[in-house]
Parts: structure tokens; C-alpha cells; sequence
């Protein structure tokens, strides 16, 4: 229901294709840009796999449709891409590149009061636990 309408793909491919130079981000690589790629990929497990990191590194509980919408398909996820690279931009299988751009993107959300999802963490403040703003760290556990 939430799902993104076609209009709003298209915007975000122009916007990134521009960001990007209309070329193809893989190094060396000159071709034009045609897909856009996700670094932390968008499927089930994954979207999983993040919701579990949001929990036990940041304390929140977002549902699926919010880490789809400002995690994977934020724009820091996102590379411009020719048909030939789109694979090279997947992180999905390095924990440690996941997790850091995952730091990277949260603190991007939470500074960003437009992009807060306060309805979505109603778990978290129903218990009533105070809201501290949480340490990025990067380190191995
Ligand atoms: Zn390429």
C-alpha cells in the first residue's frame, strides 16, 4: 500500500543519474549510466538483516516499509550503474561495509527531522525509555 509509485522511481533514477554524472560509478568505467544499483540489497532477508542491526546497535524498531523506504532506498545506498556493473555495488555479503554505511545512513535519518520516523519507533517510546541520541561507533564487535 505504501508502495512507491512509478512516478517517484523515475524522479529518484533522474536525480541520481545527475548526481552521478550520467556515467557508470564503477572505476574506470566510462559507459552511460542505465540502472541504479543498491549497495545493501533490497530483499527480504536483508530488510530483515537490517531491522535486527537498527535493534541491537541503535535500540530502534522500525517496521520493513520504513528501512525500505529511508535505508534502502536511500540515497546513499544507491549507485549509478551500467548493465555490465550492477553487481560490483553490492555489499550485501561484507557485514562490516553493511554495517558502516548503515551507521553512515541512520545519523544522516535521525538528524533529519523530516525524515524521522517517530511513528514508527512506537514500540521503543511505549515502554517509555528515554531518548537518548545514540553513539555511532563502527568498531568490531
Ligand atoms: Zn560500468
Amino acid at each position: 500500500m505504501n508502495e512507491r509509485t512509478q512516478y517517484e522511481i523515475d524522479e529518484t533514477r533522474r536525480r541520481l543519474f545527475e548526481r552521478d554524472l550520467w556515467r557508470c560509478r564503477y572505476p574506470g568505467c566510462l559507459e552511460n549510466c542505465t540502472e541504479l544499483a543498491h549497495r545493501i540489497g533490497q530483499g527480504k532477508m536483508m530488510v530483515k538483516h537490517i531491522q535486527r542491526l537498527l535493534r541491537y546497535d541503535f535500540g530502534e524498531l522500525w517496521d520493513a516499509e520504513t528501512v525500505r523506504r529511508l535505508i534502502i532506498h536511500n540515497d546513499k545506498n544507491m549507485a549509478s550503474s551500467c548493465r555490465k556493473h550492477n553487481s560490483y555495488f553490492d555489499i550485501s555479503n561484507c557485514e562490516e561495509a553493511v554495517r558502516v554505511l548503515l551507521a553512515e545512513i541512520y545519523q544522516e535519518v535521525i538528524e533529519d527531522e523530516n525524515k524521522r520516523p517517530f511513528e514508527s519507533i512506537g514500540e521503543t517510546q511505549k515502554r517509555g525509555r528515554p531518548r537518548t541520541r545514540p553513539t555511532i561507533t563502527t568498531n568490531k564487535r
